[in-house]
C-alpha cells in the first residue's frame, strides 16, 4: 500500500476493501515518525488517530452511513481552532492555547469521518512566505530539505509533498496556500472571498483571508472544497454555495476558453528566467488544449503588495492586540502597577515580523497619516476590482506564475522583508479582489518545484477546477524520493 494514493484512489481502495482507514493511518503514523525530524511539518500529532480510524472501520464493516472521507488523514494548519487541541499559530503567544471549540471547517470534516491528522507548522500567525517565522522552527521542502517550503501554510504543504497527509488545510491572506503548494509540488486553493467560512480561523487580515484546500491531485482539493464551502451561520461573510459539486464534470477541458496572461506578474526583471521558461511550456499547453490564449495588462497590479501591507498590517493591528495577558475588570494602576510596561512586556512573546506589522499597522491607520496610507491603499484596492471585473468581461481565465521565484534557501530573505513581501506580487490580487486562485504544479527544474496560477471570476471554482484539472493532465510530476 502506497501513502502516495490520491484521495479518489484511497477512498475506492476503502470501497473495494483493499485498505484499511487503520492501516492506512497506522503506516501514515510510522511515516510521520521516521520523517518529521528532517521536515518539521507538523506542531502536534492526533495521539487517538489509530483509534478513531479503526471505528470508521468498524462502520464500514457493519455497512453502517460512513461520511465522504471514509477515515482519510487530513492536516489542519495549526491558525484553525480544534476543540480541546493546542492552537498556536506558531506563536510564543498562544503556546499554551488551547481552543474551546471547533472551527466549522474542522466539524465539517470530523461529521465526514476525516481523520484530523494533526495540526501543522506555519509562519508565526501566517504571516511570511517560508514558515522561518515559525516560532518551534522552519518546516522543510520535501523536495530539497536546504530550501524553504513557502509559506504561511508551509507546513500544510510539506505534510501533503511528503506524503504525511492526503490532504491538509491552509489559510490564504495573500498566498500562503497557494506560494507553498507552489514550492512544494502540490495543488492549492483560495476560494472566494465568503464561500468558506472562517469560523475558528485565527484572524490576521480577516477582510481578505479564505482557508483553503491543498492536496497533490486537483481532484482531491475539488473534493475538500465540497465538504467545507457553503454558508455558515457563525460566519454572517459567508455567501450560500451555488455548486453542488465541485468533483462532477471536472475533465470537460479548456477547449474555446479564453484565458489571459497577466502581463504584469508574467514578464519583467523580478521574473525568475526557469519559472518564466516553465509558465511558457504551461501557457503552450493549454493553447494545444484548445484554448485562446492573449496577453492581458492590469496596471493596478503594479501597486498591490503596497496595498496589501497596508491594509494587512493595519487590520493584523487590531485584530492582534487582543493578546495583552490581562482584560476587562479591577483596575491596578492604582497599586503601583503600570498598564503600558506590562502590554509591552506581554508582547515581547512575538516574534520579530509580527512585531513588525503591528507597528506598521498601528502606523497606516493613525492620524495625519490614514489618507496617505490606508485610505489610499484602499481606492487601489476599488480600482485593482474594477479592473480584475473587467478582464472577466474578456477571459474566462487570468493565468500567471504562481510564485516569480524559485524556492530559495533558509535565511536568504529572512533579513530583507521587502524581497519577502515582493515574493507575494501574483498571489495578493485574488485576495485584495475576493477571486479565487489555483495553484497547479507544473515542473521540477533542477530538483526545485514549480507552479502556474489560474484566476476565476467570483464563485467561479468550478470552472476554475476544470482548468486546473486540464492543466494538470499536460504534465507529469515525477514521484518525490523521501
Ligand atoms: N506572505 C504574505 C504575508 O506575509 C501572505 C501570508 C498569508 O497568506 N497568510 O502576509
Amino acid at each position: 500500500m502506497s501513502l502516495a494514493i490520491s484521495a479518489i484512489d484511497y477512498i475506492n481502495g476503502i470501497k473495494n476493501g483493499s485498505i484499511t482507514s487503520e492501516e492506512f493511518v497506522a503506516k501514515t503514523i510510522e511515516h510521520i515518525k521516521k520523517h518529521e525530524p528532517r521536515l518539521h511539518a507538523f506542531l502536534s500529532i492526533n495521539e487517538d488517530a489509530i483509534e478513531q480510524a479503526r471505528q470508521i472501520d468498524k462502520k464500514v464493516k457493519l455497512g453502517q452511513k460512513v461520511g465522504a472521507f471514509y477515515g482519510m488523514p487530513i492536516s489542519i494548519k495549526d491558525n484553525i481552532c480544534i476543540k480541546g487541541g493546542k492552537t498556536t499559530c506558531a506563536s510564543k503567544m498562544l503556546e499554551n492555547y488551547t481552543a474551546p471549540y471547533d472551527a466549522t471547517v474542522v466539524s465539517n470534516l470530523k461529521s465526514q469521518d476525516a481523520i484530523i491528522i494533526g495540526k501543522t507548522n506555519l509562519d508565526e500567525f501566517a504571516m511570511g512566505v517560508a514558515t522561518e517565522f515559525s516560532a518551534f522552527g522552519p518546516s522543510k521542502n520535501p523536495w530539497n530539505i536546504d530550501y524553504v517550503p513557502g509559506g504561511s501554510s508551509g507546513g500544510s504543504a510539506v505534510s501533503v509533498a511528503g506524503l504525511e497527509s492526503i490532504l491538509s488545510l491552509g489559510s490564504d491572506t495573500g498566498g500562503s496556500v497557494r506560494n507553498p503548494a507552489s514550492f512544494c509540488s502540490i495543488v492549492g486553493l483560495k476560494p472566494t472571498y465568503g464561500l468558506v467560512s472562517r469560523y475558528g480561523l485565527i484572524s490576521y487580515s480577516n477582510s481578505i483571508e479564505q482557508i483553503g484546500p491543498m492536496g497533490r491531485k486537483v481532484e482531491d482539493v475539488a473534493l475538500l472544497l465540497n465538504h467545507i464551502a457553503g454558508k455558515d451561520p457563525h460566519d454572517p461573510t459567508t455567501l450560500t454555495n451555488p455548486t453542488s459539486d465541485y468533483l462532477s464534470e471536472i475533465d470537460v477541458g479548456v477547449s474555446g476558453k479564453k484565458i489571459g496572461i497577466i502581463k504584469e506578474m508574467s514578464s519583467g526583471a523580478g521574473l525568475d528566467k526557469t519559472v518564466e521558461s516553465v509558465f511558457r511550456n504551461a501557457v503552450s499547453a493549454f493553447e494545444k488544449l484548445g484554448a485562446k490564449i492573449e496577453e492581458v495588462s492590469l496596471d493596478m497590479v503594479e501597486y498591490t503588495v503596497a496595498t496589501y501591507y497596508i491594509l494587512t498590517t493595519a487590520e493584523a493591528g487590531s485584530n492582534l492586540s487582543r493578546y495583552d495577558n490581562l482584560r476587562y475588570g479591577y483596575d491596578l494602576d492604582s497599586e503601583g502597577y503600570e498598564f503600558k510596561s506590562y502590554i509591552s512586556k506581554a508582547r515581547r512573546s512575538f516574534g520579530p515580523e509580527v512585531t513588525r506589522r503591528m507597528i506598521l499597522g498601528g502606523f497606516v491607520p493613525s492620524a495625519g497619516f490614514a489618507g496617505k496610507y490606508l485610505l489610499k491603499a484602499l481606492k487601489v484596492k476599488n480600482k485593482l476590482k474594477k479592473q480584475i471585473q473587467s478582464a472577466f468581461t474578456k477571459f474566462d481565465y487570468l493565468i500567471s506564475p504562481t510564485v516569480p521565484v524559485l524556492p530559495f534557501k533558509f535565511g536568504e530573505k529572512i533579513n530583507d522583508p521587502l524581497a519577502m513581501y515582493l515574493a507575494d506580487i501574483n498571489t495578493v490580487t485574488a485576495n485584495l479582489t475576493g477571486i479565487p486562485a489555483i495553484s497547479i504544479p507544473y515542473e521540477i527544474r533542477n530538483g526545485l518545484p514549480v507552479g502556474v496560477q489560474i484566476h476565476a471570476n467570483i464563485l467561479q471554482e468550478k470552472p476554475l477546477l476544470q482548468a486546473g484539472y486540464a492543466l494538470q493532465n499536460t504534465t507529469k510530476i515525477p514521484e518525490i524520493t523521501l
